[in-house]
């Protein structure tokens, strides 16, 4: 494990870091994936900031939106009341999961259809997920009605073919996912700054199945206090499985997490 740097580096890096943070990454330059992911573990590590799960997930959120809407991407084939896609495994953070919790608490008819797909969902392998489909509960009238606060792994699914979709989510036609051209790089930046600032604030950093973690959190009020406090509170629900292999997305997680741990 390498050494702490001393507090005069620590500070430089702190200096320079304020040219990146919040701004759309640059996948090109590994110093603006740096700078943002030790600015979220900071954050995460500030036990004065209140709600400082969901935040973070606002903050990563944010940064992949930024950053997609400044690649040199073809338009995609998504429009409003496209949503063949809204009946697939969503895999989450628990970050991300308290967020959308807590922009639908006091919805009791959204929660009680969030329940309903949590005990669907949790009868179905995984791996059949893509033949036994669950409608996401979030969807009303063909639109995300939580759309400002849907997870990453939403946000970064972007078309470049309708007919594609229709085979994949209408005929299971097993097909892979037709991504706009560097989608799948920003999401992967995103989700590895995300993961990588939990790791290096203590929290846990894995995936969940959102219809199952949601219903936790929905059933939870103070969710997000007891979860950043060290409680178990999603033990129960089954870690998303491309979690537990080896991925390139894990690998940038560990090479992100031992780059930033001297340097906080
Ligand atoms: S959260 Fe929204 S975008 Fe994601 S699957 Fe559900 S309805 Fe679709």
């Amino acid at each position: 494990m390498q050494e702490r740097l001393d507090r005069a580096k620590r500070r430089q890096l702190l200096k320079e870091d304020q040219a990146w943070i919040g701004k759309a990454i640059d996948l090109s330059d590994i110093r603006t994936v740096q700078a943002n992911t030790r600015h979220l573990t900071l954050m995460l590590l500030d036990t004065g900031v209140k709600r400082r799960a969901s935040k973070a997930a606002t903050f990563a959120a944010q940064l992949l939106d930024s950053t997609m809407m400044k690649q040199d991407a073809k338009p995609a084939a998504c429009t409003k009341g496209c949503y063949y896609c809204c009946k697939t495994y969503v895999s989450v953070t628990i970050p991300e999961v308290l967020r959308v919790a807590h922009a639908m608490r006091g919805q009791a008819e959204k929660s009680a259809r969030v329940a309903e797909a949590a005990t669907v969902s949790a009868g179905i392998a995984q791996g059949a997920r893509e033949v036994n489909r669950v409608i996401c509960p979030i969807l009303r009238d063909k639109v995300c009605s939580e759309y400002m606060t849907r997870p990453l792994a939403c946000r970064a699914v972007l078309s470049k073919s309708l007919e594609t979709c229709l085979r994949i989510f209408e005929e299971n036609s097993g097909e892979s996912f037709p991504f706009t051209d560097g989608t799948t790089d920003v999401r992967v930046y995103a989700v590895a700054i995300l993961q990588a600032s939990l790791m290096l604030s203590g929290l846990s950093h894995v995936h969940f199945e959102m219809n199952q973690a949601l219903a936790v959190a929905l059933r939870e009020p103070d969710a997000e206090e007891r979860w950043l406090a060290g409680e178990a509170l999603f033990a129960g629900v089954p870690v998303d499985e491309a979690d537990l292999k080896p991925s390139s997305l894990g690998a940038m997680t560990h090479a992100l997490v031992e780059n930033i741990r001297p340097t906080l």
